[in-house]
């Protein structure tokens, strides 16, 4: 959405009610042919908005779209999401987030797409990214800490996103997979990626991204038995606007405590509490092992803890995650 027509909408939303054509060209400094021609332009992305001849124009109805015109007079954050850049497709947000970051983006700049065309998870594997029905959106984070804690941050943004979702949802019981994924009804609706750039000592900027599958429906064949999206679990489509505005002022405020604190001990016990690994019999797939074990919760510095057969408890910093098959479960 081009910002003038942007600007206009957060006008009409700010407002409820109508507002004259004339105030809108002075606050806006623009023609009356320039305000109806990005009306006209709101109306075709699908806003309904009304006109009356001596009132002005009114918003009828919103398009739940992540866009800045919807998603800023929502937000009640002082970084997360000020700095808003809405992309109609890009190849992957993180990787636009990435380059922004590198020539100075500001903390808390976003990079939202309706839809990503090389979308990525871990390790490169892709994140499918329909138009249209999710949320793919990565976060400009520059914390002033050294880089071992960088690894603690995609709980945090699990924690946020299943906050959100679950306030607009609370019908819904999410997990927290361990170390990045959130699940419904044990499939996945939202994958995180942090990627930074740093030295030993400190990373010099993080970003955070997530793919949210909130009114998918219905499952691409390919993700068939193993995505599901808000939607498909509840029956309820959601503004995805809304979403993302109660995310970012959610991990903005965990973000700020989190700086201050020495670790993630502060929200364990949330995470710990919907955790989906939590007393499963896990296998670990690591580079050069496969470790099995229980899972046993989760270490403040986000670690997953693995109760071993021989009843030791060890932290496991990074891996995949598989619940073990039953049959193997009851050979060992
Ligand atoms: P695992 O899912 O095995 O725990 P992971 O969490 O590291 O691995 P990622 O690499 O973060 O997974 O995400 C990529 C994987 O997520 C893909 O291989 C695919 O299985 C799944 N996936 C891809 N697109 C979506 C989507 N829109 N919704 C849900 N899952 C998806």
């Amino acid at each position: 959405m081009n910002p003038a027509a942007s600007n206009i909408l957060q006008r009409l939303i700010g407002e409820g009610g109508f507002v004259s054509g004339q105030t809108l060209c002075a606050e806006l400094g623009m023609s009356r042919s320039a305000v109806w021609k990005h009306v006209a332009a709101l109306r075709s992305a699908g806003y309904a908005i009304e006109a009356v001849s001596g009132r002005g124009y009114r918003l009828e109805r919103l398009t739940g779209a992540p866009v800045a015109g919807e998603v800023s007079p929502l937000l009640e954050t002082a970084s997360f999401g000020r700095t808003f850049i809405e992309l109609e497709s890009v190849d992957s947000t993180n990787i636009r987030a990435l380059a922004l970051a590198r020539e100075g983006a500001v903390e808390g700049t976003v990079v939202v797409a309706d839809s990503q065309t090389g979308g990525r998870g871990r390790m490169r594997r892709a994140w499918v990214s329909p138009p249209g029905v999710n949320l793919y959106c990565s976060i400009v984070l520059r914390p002033p800490l050294p880089s071992f804690r960088v690894p603690e941050i995609p709980l945090l943004a699990a924690a946020a996103i299943h906050e959100a979702a679950s306030q607009e949802y609370p019908e819904l019981k999410l997990f927290i997979k361990w170390p990045n994924d959130i699940l419904a009804g044990g499939r996945k609706v939202c994958g995180i990626l942090c990627e930074m750039e740093s030295e030993p000592d400190c990373a010099h900027f993080v970003v955070v991204g997530f793919g949210l599958n909130v009114n998918l429906d219905p499952v691409p064949e390919e993700l068939q038995g193993i995505a599901t999206s808000l939607c498909i679990e509840t029956g309820r489509k959601l503004s995805r606007a809304r979403l993302l505005a109660a995310m970012l002022n959610r991990f903005e405020r965990l973000y700020h405590e989190w700086l201050e604190r020495e670790d993630l001990g502060f929200i364990l016990p949330k995470l710990e509490a919907h955790a989906w690994l939590k007393g499963r019999e896990l296998q670990i797939e690591q580079f050069s092992r496969v470790l099995v074990g229980t899972g046993a919760g989760l270490s403040p510095q986000g670690h997953l803890l693995l109760r071993c057969e021989d009843g030791s408890v060890i932290p496991v910093t990074s891996g995949e995650a598989h619940l073990r098959p039953v049959n193997q479960q009851q050979e060992t």
